[in-house]
């Protein structure tokens, strides 16, 4: 397992820091946004550090962290309503940390001004 020693998700996905679980499994977990920009703002994100979603994730990564998206759905009751899946890619996109996290939002109607740092 790969881990960078400074990086907050790293902490979290691997409960070096405690937060708001919502799912979790050998490979990923989801908790809440510190920051909700909807009624329902999760991170799914793998318990590997990757940088982002081009930093050769392996596929049973990818696997793991949509069944995770569709989970946290299910949990959330939002899976029929509709909700938004998001990873900010560089900087430049608004990726603030840099391990790699698929942001849900979900619960209201969302619109262009709910696409988190945007
Ligand atoms: P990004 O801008 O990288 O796409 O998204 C990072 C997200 O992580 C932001 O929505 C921010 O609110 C959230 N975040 C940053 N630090 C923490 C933290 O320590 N705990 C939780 N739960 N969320 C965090
Ligand atoms: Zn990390």
């Amino acid at each position: 397992m790969s881990k960078k020693d400074d990086c907050i998700f790293c902490k979290i996905a691997n409960h070096e820091i405690e937060s708001d679980y919502l799912y979790e499994d050998d490979l990923v977990c989801a908790f809440r946004d510190l920051n909700p920009q909807a009624p329902v703002h999760v991170l799914v994100v793998p318990k590997d550090h990757y940088d982002n979603i081009v930093d050769d994730v392996p596929g049973e990564v990818l696997a793991a962290m949509t069944h995770a998206v569709s989970e946290v759905a299910r949990i959330c009751g939002i899976k029929d309503s509709g909700f938004r899946v998001i990873a900010n890619t560089g900087a430049a996109a608004g990726q603030t940390v840099m391990h790699l996290h698929m942001h849900v939002l979900g619960g209201s109607t969302l619109s262009e001004g709910l696409i988190p740092n945007a």
